[in-house]
């Protein structure tokens, strides 16, 4: 028996093709719990296919683990595939999308191919996976290809052993398969010519265009035309946060942004996902693809239509931002499109082959040399992450809020589910809820234990709590510490550095700027950042100048450059909503501590997305070399040490009245994160002797910060660890809830 990323990626037809070349019989079977082989044969020969099967392995598999007992001779010659098995039951795993593989490539621009220019070409080594299945076992009638009737040269390559096609559930051809369908502005469908070709051209003359993709549709307009992407931002209310890019191939990557080989490598890894650049400073695309941000996301076409339409634009690169309108999920049918999407484009690009899973596209970047995920999604899930402890029995964790992600466990093995957006959303909580649904079903999961954030408020606690499971519900900041030991196999006790936006705290108060000690089954909290009010709560957090105004109040200081920007009536109002503690609750947010800070320097009042602020701040402090420190000042409190950031402001906003460059202290400001995250670390290693310290949280996506954080523990001794397989921010959260949620029930 073989477990792992075993079905749907060509594992059998490799198997057989193992087995023929030794000459062994027997045969081989998809069952729910995995790929069951039976061979008989000369025992070098075994041996040979048991060392073969691992090092052979086709690009998408993965090989978690292979048992095998000994059976009787019954003098098999052949060796032959066996139908699924439906009843099994156990564990299986469906892999996640792949992006064209090379063979695939050859034949879609290949004139005498009878797939040449066909948009929906895939094999067992590429091509739709999860975002396409709609139950369990892992085979066409249960995907969104089941309606599609295998012509018979389809049929033939599907029941060829020695095929690339053999048994690739979403194989199709321009006879059989899926096509595309042009629509014009209404939403009403057309006939032209050649779809891509009509597509392309309308978004050469300037057109915004909604595409279907693999996981949702895509709002494209040509990136090298502002007047286009100025109307996409105008029709879509999207005016600061980053558009995405596609590029042709790398070369006209690299003439947009900087690339270093672990950047190329996330680039053109068959996951394809959106990865985060340094612009160069002069590049041919607008502006205002990315305002005030030093970095562009690109990535490079992962579907046969995406080669097909990048080839028709000639090389010119695409703006491709999620077709939602705000922050709403990505739509994924065609109803859908034309109901939330007349109006923002110009015309669409739709096919029949229905996506079953809402899959956005992932985002990464690399830091120091790692890759630092910032949203996992397509072509990462349903990736297994292995667990470095057992989960007794199964455990669902459901996340957060803002990133819904959800992650199934069992034995030492977890299944992060793609990224579902803000819960707050309808359509993205009913999404979740029906994903997860559909993950159990995969899985062939019943949880024993549902793990949730603290937060009463969270739609995912809520759906956790009217489960009819048992439950259990841990803190926002031990999760996120969790999340990063279990990446490194950490069992503890480590040193917690959680810095984020919000999470609910042990004392009813918005935590957010934590060190935590412990380990997956308990934590102290040894420190945390100074308690500020939040005048006005929510609007707080889109509003920095209020954290600038609450932080001054708090230091006893005024900032005239603030003050003359400043409506200074609103600045009353709020201090006498502080005073009278109205709709101002407490906070030890980083997060919003670099939002009071971005007011004060000067450079961002009120933010339109989510860390705008922060991402505002990194920008400028990565534009100088130059540093020096803030005061910092820590003091103990009923034994928890607090980190005192009045004398910061205070110096900042007297820096600030002093007419000293935004850049200098801003790099500054990120210089005495890092001290301060090293004197904190120093004290609470004299009193625990802990060196292992894991950094999690959403600011931790914030590279200089990062860097600076590295460096400065790594000269005071201590070993420092990341996320890289997981987002640090809530994304990631389920991973460390399915951990400490593992280590209670642990025997
Ligand atoms: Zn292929
Ligand atoms: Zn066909
Ligand atoms: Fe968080």
């Amino acid at each position: 028996m073989v477990r792992g990323t075993v079905q749907g990626v060509g594992f059998r037809p490799f198997v057989y093709g193992l087995a023929m070349e030794l000459g062994l019989g027997g045969f081989v079977r998809n069952q729910v719990s995995g790929v069951s082989i039976e061979i008989e044969g000369e025992i070098p020969a075994i041996e040979s296919f048991m060392l073969l099967l691992k090092s052979r392995l086709p690009t998408l598999a993965q090989i978690d683990e292979i048992s095998w007992t000994a059976a009787a001779v019954i003098g098999e010659k052949l060796f032959r595939i066996e139908a699924s098995d439906v009843g099994a039951v156990g564990q299986i795993v469906i892999a996640p999308d792949a992006a064209t593989c090379e063979d695939c490539l050859r034949e879609l621009f290949d004139p005498a191919d009878r797939r040449y220019r066909y948009p929906f070409l895939n094999c067992s080594n590429c091509g739709p996976r999860l975002t396409i299945v709609t139950g369990a076992p892992y085979d066409r009638g249960r995907t969104t290809m089941a309606k599609f009737a295998m012509c018979a040269a389809c049929r033939a390559e599907y029941e060829d052993p020695a095929n690339r096609r053999f048994h690739a559930q979403p194989t199709a051809c321009p006879v059989c398969g899926p096509r595309l369908l042009a629509m014009d502005a209404d939403g009403k469908a057309i006939k032209v010519g050649d779809a891509v070709r009509w597509f392309a051209e309308a978004i050469l003359s300037g057109k915004i265009g909604a595409m279907k993709g693999l996981g949702g549709y895509h709002l494209i307009c040509d990136a090298g035309n502002a007047g286009a992407v100025a109307e996409l931002r105008r029709r879509k209310h999207r005016y600061e946060k980053p558009f995405a890019v596609m590029v042709s191939d790398l070369g006209a990557a690299r003439e947009l942004c900087e690339i270093d080989s672990a950047e190329e490598e996330l680039l053109v890894s068959r996951r394809r996902p959106i990865v985060l650049l340094r612009k160069r400073p002069k590049m041919s695309v607008a502006e205002a693809m990315a305002p005030g941000n030093p970095m562009l996301g690109v990535m490079m076409p992962y579907t046969p239509l995406h080669h097909l339409l990048m080839k028709e634009v000639g090389g010119r690169s695409l703006v491709m931002t999620s077709g939602n309108r705000w922050d709403e999920p990505i739509v994924i049918d065609e109803a859908e499109a034309v109901e939330v999407l007349r109006g923002i484009c110009d015309l669409f690009l739709a096919h029949d082959r229905p996506i079953h899973v809402r899959c956005d596209d992932s985002v990464t970047r690399v830091v120091g040399g790692m890759e630092s995920p910032i949203r996992r999604s397509r072509g990462y899930a349903p990736q297994p992450i292995s667990l470095p402890m057992e989960c007794a029995l199964p455990i669902l964790a459901v996340g957060g809020q803002l990133k819904g992600t959800f992650a199934l466990g069992s034995g030492k093995r977890a299944i992060l589910s793609h990224h579902m957006g803000d819960l707050d959303h309808f359509k993205a909580f009913s999404a979740f809820v029906r994903d997860v649904a559909l993950y159990e079903e995969l899985f062939d999961f019943k949880p024993g234990l549902i793990v949730h954030d603290l937060h009463p408020d969270y739609s995912s606690t809520r759906y956790a709590l009217g489960r009819g499971i048992e439950c259990l519900g841990v803190q926002h900041h031990h999760a996120h510490m969790a999340s990063c030991m279990a990446e490194h196999g950490l069992t503890g006790p480590v040193i917690g550095v959680s810095f984020d936006g919000t999470g609910y705290g042990l004392d009813g108060v918005i935590w957010g700027g934590e060190f935590l000690v412990g380990d997956f089954r308990e934590f102290k909290r040894a420190g945390h950042f100074r308690y500020i009010a939040m005048p006005g709560g929510e609007k707080a957090v889109r509003e920095p100048w209020r954290m600038a105004a609450a932080h001054l109040l708090d230091a006893g200081t005024k900032c005239s450059g603030f003050r003359a920007r400043v409506d200074p009536n609103a600045v009353r109002m709020l201090e006498t909503m502080i005073r009278r503690k109205f709709n101002s609750p407490m906070t030890s947010s980083v997060g919003r501590l670099f939002d009071a800070v971005a007011s004060l320097i000067g450079a961002v009042d009120r933010v339109s997305y989510e860390g705008q602020a922060a991402i505002r701040l990194e920008e400028l402090a990565s534009m100088t070399s130059e540093s020096g420190l803030y005061p910092v000042e820590i003091a103990k409190l009923d034994e928890v040490w607090i980190v005192d950031t009045r004398p910061i402001i205070l110096s900042v906003a007297c820096e600030a009245d002093a007419g000293v460059e935004k850049e200098l202290m801003s790099r500054k400001f990120h210089s005495t994160m890092a001290k301060i995250v090293s004197e904190m670390c120093l004290r609470i290693f004299e009193a625990t002797k802990i060196r292992d310290v894991v950094l999690s949280g959403g600011s931790f996506m914030n590279r200089v910060m990062t860097m600076a954080v590295c460096e400065e523990l790594g000269r005071g001794g201590f070993v420092v660890h990341r996320q890289r397989l997981v987002p640090p921010n809530d994304g990631g959260l389920c991973l460390g809830q399915l951990m400490i949620a593992a280590s209670k029930v642990a025997k």
